[in-house]
């Protein structure tokens, strides 16, 4: 049985999962995302690989047994797999997983899958090569997907693609994207764009509602699965003849917030209540020595108290997040 987290907030949601950006990096150029690439923003470093262990150590002491590794792209640090490794090997850490963009994932899925990591989310926003390389700057499509392939055959058991949805850029592939789970064990999430700081007009160009897919998938058979206990904000879809799910990460949709799970860390240390909030607390003045690990617990539980009831999306209020890899989408 898993064990109930002892963070909470004032609203009674516990938060289990934490996801960890390793570095605000990324080299690729998403669209919606960083068009003009990774720009050095000339402030802190990145935490190290110690500072990371206190970090998670106090996070998983205080009931956090899942943990998301994140960016921008975090497999372009140097020490992945050390910091994977030492993570894997925490107490309480029942699951570690990932997301990426899939740059050289085939050939280094094995060794992601040995070093401990279980569960991986894949960023493919379009099946078409040409489009693929619209959408992130690379053409890397098929590099991407075999690496999808490589993850099945290293053992993971928890595969999911993630694809954002874009009205004008991939929307007409909606159907091929159901088509492609039909025959494989994984789960294809459609993303619905956020708007942040940086985004607006791409926002207002591309931006799709994720009720579109649900009326799609309910018009093709597909049914929603009941959300299980400590689920996040996705809804799961299923069809008796796909072995693969679709779900849906609709963030504009009512009561997305109600279910919240999940805490964030920058990659310089900063606890984000919310990917939409105006900024982060810093915890890296306490990540310094291991005898401030009791001090850095209670900091993390006092400033749960921040924490709001909702984002505030739906005012046009997208909060100081100026991109998805500052803080770790
Ligand atoms: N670089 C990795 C990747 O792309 O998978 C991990 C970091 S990326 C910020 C995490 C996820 O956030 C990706 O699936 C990406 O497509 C998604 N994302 C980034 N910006 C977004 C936005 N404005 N709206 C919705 N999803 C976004
Ligand atoms: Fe990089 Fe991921 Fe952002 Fe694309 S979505 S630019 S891969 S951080």
């Amino acid at each position: 049985m898993l064990p109930d987290p002892f963070i909470a907030d004032t609203f009674g949601r516990r938060f289990p999962y934490l996801r960890l950006s390793l570095t605000d990096k990324c080299n690729f150029r998403c669209s919606y995302c960083l068009p003009n690439g990774y720009k050095k923003d000339g402030q802190d470093s990145e935490l190290d690989q110690t500072e990371i262990i206190r970090l998670v150590r106090a996070f998983s002491r205080l009931g956090v047994w899942k943990i998301r590794l994140t960016g921008g792209e975090p497999t372009i640090r140097p020490d992945f797999l050390d910091i994977v490794r030492k993570i894997a090997s925490l107490d309480n850490i029942q699951k570690l997983a990932f997301t990426t963009n899939g740059y050289k994932l085939s050939e280094r899925a094995q060794d992601y899958f040995d070093a401990g990591l279980r569960a991986i989310n894949i960023s493919i926003d379009s099946l078409k090569s040409e489009q693929f390389r619209t959408i992130t700057g690379q053409d890397r499509f098929s590099e991407v997907l075999d690496g999808m392939n490589a993850c099945l055959d290293a053992g993971f058991k928890t595969v999911k693609i993630n694809t954002v949805l874009l009205k004008g850029l991939n929307d007409e592939e909606l159907d091929d994207f159901i088509r492609f789970v039909e025959d494989k064990p994984v789960s294809l999430r459609f993303i619905e764009l956020m708007r942040t700081r940086d985004n607006l007009d791409y926002f207002q160009n591309h931006h799709l509602s994720g009720a579109l897919v649900s009326q799609r998938l309910l018009s093709l058979g597909w049914a929603a699965k009941p959300r299980e206990v400590g689920a996040g904000p996705a809804v799961e879809f299923e069809h008796e003849k796909s072995t693969g799910k679709i779900g849906l990460i609709a963030p504009y949709s009512k009561d997305f917030c109600s279910t919240c799970n999940r805490l964030r860390v920058s990659a310089k240390g900063a606890l984000h209540l919310c990917l939409f909030g105006e900024g982060g607390y810093s915890l890296r003045h306490l990540l310094q020595h291991d005898d401030q690990q009791q001090e850095l617990q209670d900091q993390i539980i006092s400033l749960m108290n921040f924490k709001k009831s909702a984002h505030f999306l739906h005012q046009g209020n997208s909060g100081a997040t100026p991109h998805l890899a500052s803080i770790g989408g």
